[in-house]
């Protein structure tokens, strides 16, 4: 059986897609990223797939608002989720890409988890609760990663942690990462592999 490990060396850019009925057939597995616009999702992306460019990581948050599909093989799959909490998009466009993020939580199938990114320093923030709550109320399971860590120090970190789990550890799972150092990539690679059907793993 396929690693989570070498699954995710697989990657590979598939589709963006702007409104559901781009979206790819809904089978198989799929696991979805989310988090705010500028949390530093591209950089998870890229570091757990190990693959610099594949998420692009910007500086000018909000660029990507679409939903981007990456192929781990024929049957399973990563997707971005547009980031979210970018004041300067007209009302119509913010409306558009969160009817498309709702409704692709709410009747996606194949998806069998999802993965909500916040920065350690500003954790759940309204949008993020609100996502939290999308996933609770369809029963899929969520993981929360607290990335940038790197930027706080041990005390600071643990207590930040603490808290998060405190507010939604009794629904979620949820970690501390830096896509700089690597820190807590283990954790989320056996997060990954459990939905995705896979062992952990070289
Ligand atoms: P996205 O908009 O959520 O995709 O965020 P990006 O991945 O583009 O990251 C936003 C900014 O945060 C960039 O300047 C990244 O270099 C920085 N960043 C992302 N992850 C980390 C991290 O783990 N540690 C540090 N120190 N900076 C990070």
């Amino acid at each position: 059986m396929t690693s989570i490990r070498t699954l995710l060396d697989r990657a590979a850019y598939m589709t963006s897609v702007h409104t559901t009925r781009q979206l790819p057939p809904d089978t198989g597995i799929e696991v979805a990223i989310a988090g705010r616009s500028n949390c530093g999702k591209s950089s998870l992306i890229n570091r757990i797939c190990r693959r610099r460019g594949l998420a692009r990581a910007s500086r000018t948050p909000g660029r990507t608002r679409q939903l981007v599909f990456f192929e781990l093989d024929e049957a399973r799959r990563l997707v971005d989720l547009p980031g979210y909490g970018f004041a300067a998009v007209s009302r119509d466009m913010k409306r558009h890409w969160e009817g498309l993020i709702q409704s692709y939580l709410e009747r996606r199938n194949a998806l069998a988890g999802l993965v909500l990114v916040m920065d350690i320093r500003h954790p759940l923030k309204d949008m993020d609760r609100q996502l939290a709550e999308f996933a609770l109320v369809r029963g899929l399971p969520l993981h929360i990663v607290l990335t940038k860590a790197d930027k706080l120090g041990h005390g600071k970190r643990a207590e930040c942690l603490q808290k998060v789990r405190r507010d939604l550890g009794g629904v979620a799972t949820v970690q501390v990462f830096s896509a700089l150092s690597g820190l807590g990539t283990d954790e989320l690679e056996a997060a990954l592999g459990a939905w995705l059907g896979c062992p952990a793993g070289t």
